[in-house]
């Protein structure tokens, strides 16, 4: 399969509550497809066979002069370097403050006796497949696709329902090789209320 950014060379579906793990080389592009729309992810990814290097939102926010990034924002890591372009993005609407939903969270503010894994678990366990210790995975590090969270002008915050419709997705352009991960959130409040699977397409440069 062929498209405008290159060749499709695979692709993972990871279903709502679980994750995915993967390496990509610099040059090749993910594409994120929103399957059903709806759907949030915890998305987080650090330098090929060096989890010391990582994205960074804060430094991201901080090289865009933005929180909301765009087509053509650079995402950079803890020291500055880029690891993605955002290529094409059809909503526009993520969020980049960092922090992911856990089974710590889940007791604290659904159900004290919740054992549901949240996604801070989910990936300990994908970069476990790797030989990555749980402390290399940050909090500043969770790139919240397709969640729209609003800051509102009296300082609060207000989680929304994702505006992603079925199809929709981002493209990310790898600019050196990585190691991404990925958890399909659950969380009651930044889902549409019924998770849904990710597609996560690898796609060779033309
Ligand atoms: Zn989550």
């Amino acid at each position: 399969m062929t498209s405008l950014l290159g060749t499709l060379a695979h692709s993972i579906t990871v279903q709502p509550g679980t994750y995915g793990v993967d390496t990509i080389k610099q040059g090749q592009t993910l594409r994120i497809v929103d399957v059903e729309g709806g759907q949030v992810a915890d998305f987080i990814s650090m330098k090929h066979n060096d989890p010391t290097e990582y994205l960074d939102c804060a430094y991201t926010n901080m090289v865009n002069d933005r929180w909301r990034w765009l087509q053509g924002s650079r995402i950079v890591s803890n020291h500055l370097n880029p690891l993605w372009t955002i290529t094409d993005d059809k909503t526009g609407v993520h969020f980049t403050g960092g922090g992911f939903c856990s089974n710590d969270a889940r007791k604290k503010f659904l159900n004290p006796k919740d054992e549901t894994k949240g996604c801070r678990d989910c990936l300990e366990e994908a970069l476990a497949e790797y030989g990555i210790e749980p402390h290399f995975l940050q909090s500043v590090s969770c790139f919240n696709v397709f969640m729209n969270l609003e800051y509102l002008p009296n300082g609060s915050w207000q989680a929304k329902e994702p505006v992603t419709k079925a199809g929709d997705y981002i493209e990310l352009r790898a600019e050196m090789d990585l190691l991404w991960a990925v958890s399909v959130c659950i969380w009651p409040f930044v889902s549409d209320g019924s998770p849904s699977p990710l597609r996560f397409e690898i796609y060779n440069p033309l």
